[in-house]
């Protein structure tokens, strides 16, 4: 038997999804309601359902993304989801406390905007994160560098804050450039 979210899945279409909704900063999921109430916190878990299966998608014109964030999928809230070490992982409410001055250009598309030519966006080497796990607890996490997914958190907390890549080029000269394997992929241009 279908499943909404094979429903849901199937109607997306990132380009529909304009540039103003895009620049919108989210809601926080409400904790204190995620804890208390079984009904929100189904509400929270069936978006993260949601945001899994689009992590998992291939597109046709887009290869599997590493990276989704709310904003993404015009959802509401301030929820990301990466993968790492073969697994997705979500992060409810991710702050970034704290980044590093040091950092490096990389290239970089996006699932939104999907621009024909990958651009070149500084990414910190490493960020301290705060957010919320999927049992409502609180976590810090530090210098999470681009080994630990780092540059695709960045990207997608940005865009919950209402940041596009399109937002942030810089125009610096690449020295090396290494080979784009896969979109959404934040390929360091001078490798650390
Ligand atoms: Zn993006």
């Amino acid at each position: 038997m279908p499943r909404i979210i094979d429903y849901l899945v199937q109607e997306y279409d990132a380009e529909e999804f304009s540039r103003e909704t895009l620049h919108r900063p989210l809601f926080d999921v409400n904790m204190r309601l995620f804890r208390s109430s079984p009904f929100y916190r189904q509400l929270v878990m069936d978006t993260i359902n949601y945001m899994d299966a689009h992590l998992n998608m291939t597109f046709e014109d887009y290869p599997a993304p590493r990276g989704v964030s709310g904003a993404n999928l015009g959802i509401p809230w301030n929820i990301i989801g990466f993968k790492h070490q073969n697994k997705n992982k979500f992060c409810i409410n991710p702050r970034i406390l704290n980044r590093s001055t040091e950092g490096v250009v990389t290239e970089t598309n996006c699932g939104s905007f999907r621009l024909e030519k990958a651009v070149k966006v500084f990414r910190s080497d490493y960020i301290d994160l705060e957010y919320y796990d999927l049992k409502g607890q609180r976590i810090i996490e530090k210098n999470i560098g681009r080994y630990q997914a780092g540059f695709v958190i960045q990207h997608e907390v940005d865009h919950n804050c209402g940041v596009c890549i399109t937002d942030k080029i810089v125009k610096e000269q690449s020295v090396v450039q290494e080979p784009m394997e896969q979109l959404d992929r934040e390929v360091p241009i001078s490798p650390v």
